[in-house]
C-alpha cells in the first residue's frame, strides 16, 4: 500500500516536473490503444476465416459498451469527488488568504506601533549595524530611517550612569547623550532577540528619555545635600550658641546662689531667688531645645548596655520624691518581680523619658499621687512602664496633639504650670527610636496614665539572678495602715510574697482589727496620724512594727514602740530586708537606715585645687564656692596654663589634690590637657591626680570622651555648693581624694 502510494506520488511529481514529456507519453498511449483496437477490429471483421458471427459480435459489442458505461460512471463519480475536494480546498484557501491578510495587517499595526513608540527602539545585527530604528530614534538621531538602516550609527555618550543586569540577561543602564535636540538622559534596556531561525540574534535596545526625571532627582539630591549641610550647620550653630548662652547663664545661676548665701533683706532674697529660678528655667529650656534639635537631625545614638531596672526606677522616684512631697503628693514605684533583674538598653534615655512623664504627672496633679509601675509587656522581651497620676487629666481632643512639639493641652492651664511643650515630643521620638511606643489614657479630672512599652532584652550576665531574696510570707498576716497609691502598691508586693495583707486607712479601725488575730507585721504610715498610740496597741499583737516616713520626716523622733522604720518611696529591697529580720534583731532604738555612701562620707576639706576655666565669671564662681568650702584654689585660664601649673606644682613636690577641668577652652581643650597629664603621670610613675570634668553638656558621648581621656568623673554646670560638696565627698569615698 505504501509502495503504491509512493509510486503514485513519484509519478505525480514527475508529471508536475515534466508536463511535456507526460503529455507526449499520454498521447502516445491513447494513440496506440485506439490504433490497436481499430486495427484488430477491422482486420478481424475482414478476414474470411474469422468465423464472424453477428450474434456473437453483438454480444461482444454490448459487453464492451456496458464496460465503457461502467468506466464512464466510475469516472463521473470520481469527478464529483474531486470537485468536492476542490471546493473544500478553495474554501480553505480563502480562509488562508483571510488569515494572511489579517497577519499582514497585524504586522503593519505592530510596525506602526514600533515606529511611533515614544521610547527609542533600535535593532542591530551581530556586527552592530542597524536593522531597524523607530521614528523616535530617527527623530533623536536627526536622520531618516533609510539613512540609518545598515549603518553603525550611535549617539555620543557624555556620561555613563549606573549599570545593572537583570536575571534574564537584560542590561539596564543610563546614558547622557548628545543629540541635535541637546543633551538627553536615556534609560536603556538591552537584550538579544532571535528574529529568524538559523540567523544570529539581534541586539534590541529600548531607550526611554528620562531627562526630566533625572534632572529632578539630581535637583532633589542637591537640595537634600544642601539641607543636610544646613542642618548640620544648624546643629553646630545650636550647640555653639547654647554653649555660649549657657556659659553666662551658669554665671547668673551660680552668682545668684552665692548672693543667696550672703545676708540679704527679705526683699533682696526674693529678687535673688527669682533671678536664680529664672536662670534655671532658661537653662532647662536650652537643654530641651538642644536635645530636640539633635533628635530632629537624626543624631540620637542609643546605647546598648546592661542596667538594673529596679535601680533605675527607684532612682527616678527618689529624685522626684522631694518635688512630690513638697506638694503633699505621694510617689511610689512597683517593679514586677517576673521581670529580669538587668536588661540591655539605653538607661540614660529611658530615664529621661520616664523623668519627663513622672515630672509632668507631679506638675499636673494637685492631690493624690503618682505611681510608676513596671510590668512585662504584651510581646516577648517587651517591658511596659506605666506612669499613672490622679491629676487634672487630658481632654480627648488634646490627647494626640500634646505629642507634637510646642503643643500643650490647654493654653490657660499651661500658663499656670509653665513648660515648653517639647518634653512629650522628645520622649515620643526617643521611644520610637528604641522601637517602642508611647500611649496615653486619660479622663479629665480623674488623672492620666502614660504607657511606654519598649523592647528590652534581658542581660546575659543576669541569668537566674534575683535582686534580693524575697521573704516568704506564706500564711502570714500583715496589717498595713496607710492609704493612697503607695499603700496599694505595698499591698500588691506583700501579696506577691505570699502574705495575707489587710489594708486599712483608719487608725481606729486598725486598732479594732489588731486583737482579731496574730500579725506577722504591722506597717503604719505616719501620714495617717495617731501612729504612736497605734504602735503601742500593736506591741501586744505583732512582733514587727514598722512605721513609714517621708524623707523630710525621717529625722523626727519616732516612738520606741516601733521596731523599725522605712522611708517613702519604699525600696522593695528595704521592705524585704525589714520583713525578713527577726524582731529581736531589729533594733528597738531605731538606728537610722544607712545613708548612701556619698552623703555619709564627710566632704574633703582644705584641698589644693586647680581649676582650669576660661570664662572669667565661671572662674570667679568656682573660686568663691571652693573657698567657701575651705579649699585653696588656683585658676588657669586655658588648658596650656593648666598643664603648666600642674607640672610646676608636681615638680615642686606640692601636687594638686584635685583638678577641675573645663572641657571647651582655647589653645588646649580639657580633654587634651587631661590626656597630657595622664601621659606625664604614666611616664614618671608619679601621683595620680583626680580630675573632674566641668561640662555643660549632658550628652552621653561627651561623658565617654571624658572617661576615655582619663578623667575620674564630671560635674555638670551650673554648679552650686551642694553639687560640688557632693562630688568632693564622692571622690573621697572612692578614695581618690585624701580626706
Ligand atoms: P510641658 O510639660 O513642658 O508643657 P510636655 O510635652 O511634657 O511639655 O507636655 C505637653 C502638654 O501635655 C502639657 O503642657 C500638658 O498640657 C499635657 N500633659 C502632659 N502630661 C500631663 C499629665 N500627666 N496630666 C495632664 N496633662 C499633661
Amino acid at each position: 500500500m505504501d509502495r503504491t502510494f509512493r509510486i503514485k506520488v513519484r509519478m505525480r511529481r514527475f508529471r508536475r516536473q515534466y508536463p511535456r514529456i507526460a503529455f507526449a507519453i499520454r498521447s502516445f498511449m491513447i494513440f496506440s490503444a485506439t490504433f490497436g483496437g481499430a486495427y484488430g477490429f477491422v482486420s478481424g471483421s475482414r478476414s474470411e476465416n474469422s468465423g464472424y458471427d453477428p450474434n456473437t459480435f453483438a454480444i461482444g459489442a454490448s459487453f464492451l459498451f456496458a464496460l465503457a458505461c461502467l468506466g464512464l460512471a466510475t469516472l463521473s463519480m470520481r469527478l464529483r469527488f474531486v470537485n468536492k475536494r476542490m471546493r473544500a480546498l478553495a474554501a480553505h484557501n480563502e480562509a488562508l488568504i483571510d488569515r494572511n491578510w489579517e497577519l499582514k495587517e497585524a504586522e503593519e499595526r505592530a510596525r506602526n506601533l514600533f515606529e511611533q513608540q515614544g521610547d527609542l527602539i533600535v535593532l542591530r545585527d551581530h556586527q552592530g549595524r542597524i536593522t531597524f530604528a523607530n521614528d523616535a530614534y530617527c527623530v533623536l538621531a536627526g536622520q531618516e530611517r533609510g539613512a540609518l538602516v545598515g549603518t553603525r550609527f550611535d549617539f555620543d555618550v557624555l556620561e555613563q550612569g549606573d549599570d545593572a543586569r537583570e536575571s534574564n540577561g537584560t542590561r539596564i543602564h543610563d546614558q547622557r547623550i548628545t543629540t541635535p535636540l541637546g543633551a538627553r538622559w536615556i534609560a536603556w534596556r538591552e537584550s538579544y532577540v532571535r528574529l529568524d531561525a538559523g540567523q544570529p540574534a539581534e541586539l534590541q535596545s529600548v531607550g526611554r528619555d528620562v531627562t526630566d526625571r533625572t534632572e529632578t532627582e539630581r535637583a532633589l539630591t542637591d537640595a537634600r545635600d544642601q539641607a543636610d549641610a544646613a542642618n548640620r550647620a544648624k546643629s553646630r550653630f545650636l550647640a555653639m550658641a547654647s554653649h555660649e548662652i549657657r556659659t553666662p547663664l551658669n554665671g547668673i545661676i551660680g552668682m545668684g546662689g552665692l548672693l543667696l548665701d550672703t545676708t540679704l533683706t527679705p526683699e533682696q532674697a526674693t529678687y535673688a531667688r527669682a533671678v536664680k529660678t529664672s536662670g534655671e528655667a532658661l537653662m532647662a529650656l536650652i537643654e530641651e531645645l538642644l536635645d530636640y534639635s539633635k533628635i530632629e537631625a537624626g543624631k540620637l545614638d542609643l546605647e546598648q548596655r546592661p542596667f538594673a531596672l529596679s535601680t533605675l526606677i527607684e532612682e527616678i522616684t527618689e529624685l522626684l520624691a522631694p518635688r512630690a512631697q513638697a506638694k503633699t503628693l505621694e510617689i511610689a514605684a512597683y517593679v514586677d518581680e517576673r521581670l529580669p533583674l538587668e536588661v540591655v538598653g539605653d538607661a540614660a534615655r529611658l530615664r529621661q523619658v520616664l523623668l519627663n512623664l513622672a515630672g509632668n504627672a507631679i506638675k499636673f496633679t494637685a492631690s493624690g499621687g503618682v505611681a510608676l509601675i513596671v510590668e512585662p509587656g504584651i510581646w516577648p522581651n517587651e517591658i511596659s512602664f506605666l506612669v499613672r497620676d490622679t491629676g487634672i487629666g487630658i481632654a480627648t481632643d488634646a490627647q494626640q496633639r500634646i505629642f507634637r512639639e510646642f503643643e500643650q493641652a490647654d493654653e490657660r492651664v499651661a500658663r499656670t504650670y509653665g513648660g515648653t511643650g517639647l518634653g512629650l515630643a522628645i520622649s515620643e521620638r526617643i521611644v520610637k527610636r528604641m522601637g517602642g511606643r508611647i500611649t496615653l489614657t486619660s479622663e479629665p479630672g480623674k488623672g492620666s496614665t502614660f504607657e511606654v512599652a519598649v523592647p528590652l532584652a534581658p542581660s546575659q550576665a543576669d541569668a537566674g539572678q534575683t535582686a534580693f531574696p524575697s521573704p516568704d510570707l506564706t500564711g502570714k498576716s500583715i496589717l498595713l495602715v496607710a492609704e493612697g497609691i503607695e499603700a496599694s502598691l505595698i499591698a500588691r508586693r506583700l501579696e506577691r510574697w505570699g502574705g495575707q495583707t489587710c489594708l486599712v486607712s483608719d487608725a481606729t479601725v486598725a486598732e479594732a482589727l489588731l486583737p482579731e488575730r496574730s500579725w506577722h507585721a504591722v506597717l503604719v504610715d505616719r501620714a495617717i496620724g495617731a501612729t504612736d498610740h497605734l504602735g503601742e496597741v500593736a506591741r501586744a499583737h505583732a512582733p514587727q512594727r514598722l512605721v513609714l516616713l517621708t524623707s523630710s520626716s525621717r529625722h523626727e523622733k519616732i516612738s520606741p514602740t516601733f521596731t523599725g522604720f522605712l522611708v517613702k518611696p519604699l525600696r522593695a529591697a528595704s521592705l524585704a530586708a525589714r520583713l525578713a529580720l527577726t524582731p529581736e534583731v531589729a533594733s528597738p532604738d531605731l538606728a537610722p537606715e544607712p545613708l548612701p555612701e556619698t552623703t555619709r562620707q564627710a566632704p574633703a576639706k582644705g584641698l589644693s585645687i586647680l581649676v582650669a576655666e576660661d570664662n572669667e565669671i565661671n572662674a570667679l564662681l568656682m573660686r568663691s564656692l571652693l573657698t567657701k568650702l575651705g579649699h585653696r584654689v588656683v585658676i588657669a585660664v586655658h588648658g596650656e596654663a593648666a598643664l603648666e601649673s600642674w607640672l610646676a606644682a608636681s615638680s615642686a613636690g606640692t601636687p594638686y589634690d584635685l583638678v577641675l577641668m573645663d572641657i571647651q577652652m582655647p589653645q588646649l581643650d580639657g580633654i587634651e590637657a587631661t590626656k597630657r597629664i595622664r601621659v606625664h603621670e604614666a611616664a614618671t610613675g608619679g601621683h595620680h591626680t583626680p580630675i573632674l570634668a566641668l561640662t555643660a553638656n549632658t550628652l552621653v558621648e561627651d561623658r565617654y570622651a571624658c572617661f576615655e581621656a582619663g578623667m575620674n568623673g564630671f560635674l555638670i554646670k551650673p554648679l552650686d555648693r551642694d553639687k560640688l560638696e557632693e562630688a568632693l565627698a564622692g571622690l573621697a569615698a572612692s578614695r581618690h581624694l585624701a580626706v
